[in-house]
């Protein structure tokens, strides 16, 4: 038998391919998920800066609350990426992030 050297190894714990993450959904992994509360959302962009994924989507999409107040800017969250930290809710000054159970039933 031949015997193997490192070389004959299989590569670990390296991404080889670049924007590899695109294609694994790291969403699969979460418990809860984070739900902004359009309304609450003061647009300040916390949760957007200390998402470590960034699963916080910032869009060009414009918002009129029940109150009237208009925004330009709206808060989504891809739940593809996000892996359900809870560091969005517990950062959002306005508590306009609640996290729900995944789990249905
Ligand atoms: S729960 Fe975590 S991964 Fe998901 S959007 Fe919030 S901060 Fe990002
Ligand atoms: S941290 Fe809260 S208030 Fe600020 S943008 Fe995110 S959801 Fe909106």
């Amino acid at each position: 038998m031949k015997q193997l050297t490192w070389k004959d190894l299989p590569i670990g714990g390296v991404i080889v391919e670049p924007g590899n993450a695109r294609k694994n959904l790291t969403g699969t992994w979460r418990t809860e998920r984070p739900v902004i509360d359009q309304d609450a959302c003061i647009r300040c962009r916390i949760c957007w800066m200390y998402c470590p994924e960034p699963a916080i989507l910032e869009l060009k999409k414009p918002y009129t609350t029940k109150s009237g107040k208009k925004y330009d800017l709206t808060y989504e969250i891809d739940y593809d990426h996000c892996k359900g930290c809870g560091i969005c809710a517990h950062e959002c000054p306005v508590k306009a992030i609640k996290m729900v159970s995944e789990v249905v039933g």
